[in-house]
């Protein structure tokens, strides 16, 4: 099944989550009041699409009746941090699985590597890469190149099949978790959320009412942008052995 998959073109998007305060709400005063049901559709339309060019325009995960499966490397936490990370993670996921359509299903721990050069987690056993999966992994610095300054997320998909993603991943910073567990831990769920809305298919939003804003604040729910964005970003499940098929006929 890799052959065929688009991994270079995704693989040049590369996001990243800036630690950061998020700064006030503009004030209406002063403005013409705009009614509560513009304020409610002009918030809905606050997504964006990660797939910018027209080659990848349309992508998203289809919402098949088969889960989506993913795991997770936690293997640099302590067995208390790892469970608690944990509970978080299946609390975001379970969000963008309620609002995407798409199930979801938890498949185990597994120790994964964080290549440099693909900026892709793979098995660390070098078994092949599962798709309809998804990968999360908890690193130090120095593992993940891109985890540096402030930058302590990053997430992306990572192949597709025609404009189906069925692959992703998503690699947060060791230290800045642990230390938020004690500061923010709100900040932690945010964060979740945030990191794996890119691997649903969104970008950036433009009002910090929305997890995708880019600055990370507190939030433990999507916002309505993020929903509109899950819905509109999922696709609907059509028949994977046909399209198999034409790849590799292509
Ligand atoms: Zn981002």
């Amino acid at each position: 099944m890799g052959a065929g998959l688009i991994r270079a073109g995704v693989a040049a998007l590369a996001v990243a989550l800036v630690i950061g305060v998020a700064p006030a709400q503009a004030s209406l005063m002063g403005a013409a009041q705009p009614t509560r049901a513009a304020v409610a559709l002009a918030a809905e339309g606050d997504y964006s699409s990660f797939f910018g060019d027209d080659a990848l325009r349309g992508s998203g995960w289809a919402a098949c009746p088969e889960p989506v499966t993913w795991s997770v490397d936690m293997g640099r936490l302590s067995p208390a941090a790892a469970k608690r990370e944990m509970a978080r993670l299946r609390t975001a996921l379970g969000l963008w699985s309620r609002y995407s359509g798409v199930p979801l299903e938890f498949t185990g721990r597994q120790p994964l590597v964080y290549d440099n050069t693909s900026y892709q987690l793979r098995a660390a056993d070098n078994s092949a890469p599962r798709t309809r999966h998804i990968y999360i992994g908890f690193y130090g610095g120095k593992e993940v190149s891109g985890l540096s300054g402030n930058v302590v997320g990053l997430a992306r998909p990572t192949s597709m099949l025609a404009r189906e993603v069925v692959s992703g991943m998503a690699v947060f910073r060791r230290g800045y978790v642990l230390r938020e567990q004690s500061e923010e831990p709100r900040h932690l769920t945010n964060l979740y959320l945030h990191e794996l809305g890119h691997i649903f298919g969104l970008g950036h939003a433009t009002s910090p009412t929305n997890v995708m804003y880019p600055t990370l604040g507190t939030m433990t729910d999507l916002g309505p942008g993020d929903r509109a964005g899950a819905r509109d970003y999922t696709q609907e499940c059509t028949s994977q052995p046909e399209c198999l098929a034409a790849l590799v006929t292509a």
